[in-house]
Parts: C-alpha cells; sequence; structure tokens
C-alpha cells in the first residue's frame, strides 16, 4: 500500500490543482466563445479535455494538455497509483507532489522522457 494515498494534505494540493487549472481552462474559452464554455459548463470536468469542439481553437491546445494531465492524476489518486513514475514505477517523493501534483516520473525517467522527445513539449 503506497502511503502517499492516505496522505490527506496531498489529495487537497491536488484537488486546488484540478480546480484552478479548470478555473483557467474555463475562464480562457469563455473569453474565445462565450457560447461554447456555456456548453462545456454542463458537462462534468473531467470530460472537459476530451469535448470534440475544443479541437477547434489551437490556442487551448496547452491549456487542454494541463487538464489531461491533472484528469490523469485524479484517476491515478482514485486507483491508488498516484505518485509512482510512470515509466518505473519508482515512488515519487511528497516534496515533488506538493510542487506539483501533477508529476508522472522521477527524475531519471523525466531526463530520458525529455531527451526522447527532442526538447520539443508535445506528447
Ligand atoms: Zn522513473
Amino acid at each position: 500500500m503506497n502511503s502517499i494515498s492516505t496522505d490527506s494534505e496531498l489529495e487537497h494540493r491536488l484537488q486546488q490543482e484540478a480546480e484552478n487549472r479548470r478555473q483557467a481552462f474555463w475562464h480562457t474559452l469563455l473569453a474565445l466563445d462565450a457560447a461554447m464554455a456555456a456548453e462545456l459548463y454542463r458537462l462534468p470536468p473531467d470530460e472537459w479535455a476530451d469535448y470534440a469542439p475544443l479541437a477547434g481553437w489551437p490556442q487551448l491546445q496547452p491549456l487542454l494538455k494541463q487538464l489531461r494531465q491533472v484528469d490523469a492524476a485524479l484517476c491515478q489518486w482514485q486507483l491508488g497509483l498516484y505518485g509512482l513514475c510512470s515509466d518505473c514505477e519508482a515512488e515519487l517523493t511528497r516534496a515533488q507532489l506538493l510542487a506539483d501534483p501533477c508529476r508522472q516520473r522521477c527524475d531519471p525517467c523525466e531526463q530520458k522522457y525529455r531527451k526522447a522527445q527532442h526538447g520539443a513539449w508535445e506528447l
């Protein structure tokens, strides 16, 4: 059993991060297209990133990527897999997760991942 999944401060931090990213996303969309923002608001927030019409807004893509990261982290929390490196399954430290609740990789795997991406930031 991973002790992180009973850590309420970390859970709070993750929920807060999800809330912040969803607020930022929704307000950006509201400025671009108020009708679409109203439409999106009726969906559960964990379905926002998959809402197809959003693909038509290139400027939303970095924010959508952030939403997907936070959705993935929340899902991992529910499965009891939160805080494990997605490549080698090493446990991330509490300090790393408090700094970035959506962190997916330990330092060595993160470095390998970035090298493999050749400096590109796209998934
Ligand atoms: Zn790793």
